[in-house]
């Protein structure tokens, strides 16, 4: 099995290419012969014997005209395939016309006969393109708006939610800083009152300088106007917001944005019973920065899914002991696995038999022999996709944090932890005040945005080491390891002021909210249930003391 690696260095993946390349050549020298000898059987053979030979026939061109072309043998490849052809219908008819059957196996001699090359060329060295990587560390968000109050209150409300925010009136402002420093996204207002040059206009210039395009939030006048939303999406944007802007919103899609891109490469099972292929798709794959593994026994299927947690897997459609459509079933019998795109690897090119096999399971087709440019693209789309998926499915829709149940056992863990180091850990229970009125003043929606907008301030806030969850409707429960209640009422607490200065929009009026929080920290005689009862406990003394606090429980609260 093929252990998976890293992305190979271009220079090192251009050497393995060459070996497999001429690994290839060698297994052509002799597979290539052997097909004349094939051939030459069909002439004397009686009915029975025909048939089994023209089977192994189109076995075997069936293999050469999927291999050979993506090894750079572009030609062979083609009169691989329509020798194939030539066979399925010699099989389909049964003909024993003999002019036909001499010039198959001329064709097929001529094939043996002919001389190969080595140095076949690939196009491999412009693999796809890579997500790029971003370190860690707050993220700098760069603003172009012509109002400056605008632009000054969005800049505040990001920094509130742990951006390092910079708010620029003109392009010229913009245009400077740029070019001291590239941030992290841009902020760009769709048309700039008093400038030669529309926003989107230099959005797009700016595209076509950048190496690698920044993620880019389009703010407009009016969302419905589809010419303007045309012209954003032309210049790269990924988010669209009309104003006034609801920055928790706009914080949001940021987050999104930056998830996208930033997180762990890809994991690719692939299954072919062609090891050369097998191989040579696995280096273009890492060479684009995933991880492969390739299955080479079938029945190994579930312990590779288990063990690996592939996000696409590859099948080749025709192998000996099982097939692609065959494997895909067996995955799609079992509902753990669902999730998982399957993508077919075929020479198989008869349009009705491709549907054929999608229908009994399996996603996508790729027909070989395959460019690398196609595998990586087709395989890079699926996985994002996948991802994006598994993080919603698994994550609370509305904030995407981790659901009660989750949220709950991470409790108990932390607390084990914590027992066995000896570190204070401390439990926290937040919770929104009078969100009732906000729903019943501003609609339903509008609440779904605070909610929304308290789980990213907390996600920012917090440490990477922290667990948060959605405990209920507008109630968090966040677990702090190595912190003790004291410390964490200081980070509690400046996480309550900067909510209260959020400004939320609803019916174009302006509004915002307050949060009570209750903490409590770990001692050896609550379990985890007792510690977050706690902290409830502590939640509600902040409501009755006038809400907009933050408690912490006291020991004798405990025993009491
Ligand atoms: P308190 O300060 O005492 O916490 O007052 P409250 O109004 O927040 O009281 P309570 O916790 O009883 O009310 C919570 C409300 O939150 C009730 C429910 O309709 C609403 N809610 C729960 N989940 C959601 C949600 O997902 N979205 C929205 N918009 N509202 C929700
Ligand atoms: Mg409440
Ligand atoms: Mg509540």
């Amino acid at each position: 099995m093929d252990k998976h690696e890293g992305s190979a260095v271009p220079q090192a993946l251009q050497q393995h290419l060459q070996q497999l390349s001429q690994q290839f050549s060698e297994r052509l020298r002799q597979e290539l012969p052997h097909l004349a000898q094939l051939g030459g059987l069909l002439l004397e053979a009686d009915d029975v014997e025909r048939k089994r030979v023209l089977l192994e026939l189109r076995h075997q061109l069936h293999r050469l005209a999927g291999s050979a072309g993506t090894f750079g043998f572009t030609q062979l490849g083609q009169q691989a395939r329509e020798l194939e052809q030539h066979a399925e219908r010699w099989m389909e008819r049964q003909s024993r016309q003999q002019q036909g059957l001499n010039d198959f196996i001329s064709a097929l001699q001529a094939l043996g006969e002919q001389p190969i090359n080595a140095s076949a060329s690939s196009e491999t060295s412009e693999s796809g393109r890579k997500p790029p990587r971003h370190e860690d560390g707050s993220r700098t968000i760069y603003i172009l708006e012509g109002e400056a109050a605008i632009g000054e209150s969005m800049r505040q409300t990001l920094n509130n939610f742990g951006y390092q925010a910079e708010h620029f009136n003109s392009i010229a402002g913009l245009d400077a800083a740029l070019q001291q420093q590239m941030p992290d996204a841009l902020i760009i207002d769709a048309k700039l009152p008093g400038e030669a040059s529309c926003g989107l206009h230099y959005a797009s210039q700016l595209r076509e300088r950048l190496e690698e395009p920044l993620p880019l939030l389009v703010l407009t006048d009016q969302q419905d106007d589809f010419a303007t939303q045309l012209q954003a999406v032309r210049a790269g944007a990924m988010g669209l917001f009309s104003k006034p802007v609801d920055i928790p919103q706009l914080e949001s899609r940021l987050e999104r944005c930056f998830s996208q891109q930033s997180g762990e490469p890809y994991r690719v099972l692939i299954a072919d019973d062609d090891q050369d292929l097998a191989s040579r798709y696995s280096l273009v794959l890492r060479d684009a920065g995933m991880l492969v593994e390739i299955l080479s026994e079938p029945a190994q299927i579930f312990a590779h899914l288990r063990d690996f947690n592939p996000e696409v897997v590859l099948l080749d459609v025709n192998m000996p002991d099982c097939s692609g459509p065959e494997l895909a079933q067996i995955i799609r019998c079992n509902d753990d696995w669902l999730r998982i795109p399957i993508i077919y690897l075929s020479a198989e090119t008869d349009i009705s038999k491709q549907m054929n096999a999608l229908i009994k399971a399996g996603d996508d087709f790729i027909t070989k022999p395959i460019s690398d440019n196609a595998l990586v693209a087709t395989v890079f789309s699926r996985a994002q996709r996948a991802r994006l998926l598994s993080i919603a499915l698994a994550r609370d829709s509305l904030t995407g944090l981790l659901k009660h149940a989750d949220i709950k056992e991470q409790v108990a863990i932390e607390l084990e932890r914590s027992l066995r180091s000896g570190d204070r850990t401390s439990v926290v229970m937040l919770d929104i005040d009078h969100f009732k009125r906000v729903n019943d003043d501003h609609g339903h929606a509008a609440g779904d945005n605070v909610i929304r907008a308290l789980a990213n301030l907390l996600r920012q806030r917090l440490r990477r080491i922290d667990s948060l969850g959605r405990y209920g409707g507008e109630e968090f429960l966040a677990v702090l390891p190595d912190c003790t209640p004291e410390q964490a009422r200081l980070i509690v607490d400046e996480i309550r002021q900067r909510f209260a200065e959020l400004r939320f929009i609803a019916d174009g009026g302006e509004f915002s909210v307050t949060l009570s929080a209750g903490i409590a920290g770990t001692d050896v005689n609550s379990d985890a249930e007792q510690l977050r009862e706690r902290a409830d406990k502590a939640l509600y003394a902040a409501k009755h003391g006038g809400r907009n606090q933050v408690q912490v429980a006291t020991p004798e609260e405990h025993r009491g």
